[in-house]
């Protein structure tokens, strides 16, 4: 079943530049695959639509089975904190927080108490390779483990999707194919992933690639 769906989705900006023409993408439950693109092609759009963090100008998004247009703000918020992870460039983890407290708190929309948030957390951090890092803080890891973190945190609530935007784009070769060979485990195991790079390489070593020029898919 498909977990995105996207119809022929227009995306115009005030101001009048159309990001998005008429793109049609499916992407079925189980699936890896890279979006690709050289930058302005329109790839930061896409994800901000798959992500409902943005609505279309034109078209239908459906996300999950959920139909982007029929819900309110509201309800895309809730659908976006349980069923998407996000996984950015920059890490974003809370530097004031040791590695089990930025994945548990992801895990704050779920509703679950403290301590089940710490044991899904822990599960989270092993599945990545980070067990012996539970109560590291982000300044006492390297960029490689950061981004494990970051990963853990996305993946803790057992997401319908997993959006990656650039992944590896701030680190080295070695640690970005390692960031990349654990999304392919990952992936092994269940979880639907879509990774936003503007690297060919990246991409081609995914199954899948929806390569990107000017707005369009190509
Ligand atoms: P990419 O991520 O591939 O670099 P983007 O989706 O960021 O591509 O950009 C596609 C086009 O849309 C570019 O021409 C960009 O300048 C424009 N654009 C992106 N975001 C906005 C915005 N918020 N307002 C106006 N134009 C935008
Ligand atoms: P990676 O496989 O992610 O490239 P590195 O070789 O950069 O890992 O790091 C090796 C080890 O050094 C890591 O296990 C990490 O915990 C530790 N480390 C890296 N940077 C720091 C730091 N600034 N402070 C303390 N420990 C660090």
């Amino acid at each position: 079943k498909p977990v995105i769906e996207l119809a022929g989705v227009t995306k115009t900006y005030p101001g009048g530049v159309t990001a998005l023409r008429s793109v049609d993408l499916v992407v079925d439950d189980g699936e890896l695959l890279a979006i690709v693109g050289p930058s302005g092609s329109g790839k930061s759009t896409m994800l901000n639509l798959i992500g409902t963090l943005d609505r279309p100008s034109r078209g239908t998004v459906r996300i999950d089975g959920h139909d982007v247009a029929s819900l309110s703000d509201r309800e895309l918020s809730a659908l976006r904190a349980r069923r998407i992870g996000f996984v950015f460039q920059q890490f974003h983890l809370a530097p004031g927080r040791d590695a089990l407290g930025n994945v548990a708190d992801g895990l704050l929309y779920y509703g679950v108490p403290k301590k089940e948030r710490e044991r899904r957390a822990e599960a989270a951090l092993v599945r990545v390779g980070l067990g012996n890092r539970l109560a590291h803080r982000p300044h006492q890891l390297s960029g490689g483990e950061r981004q494990r973190v970051a990963i853990a945190r996305a993946v803790a609530g057992d997401p319908a999707l997993l959006l990656a935007d650039e992944p590896t784009g701030n680190l080295d070769s070695a640690s970005g194919a390692g960031v990349m060979e654990l999304l392919r485990e990952l992936n092994e195991a269940g979880t639907t992933i879509l990774v936003i790079t503007h690297d060919r390489e990246i991409a081609n070593g995914l199954p899948r690639q929806v390569p990107m020029r000017d707005g369009q898919v190509i």
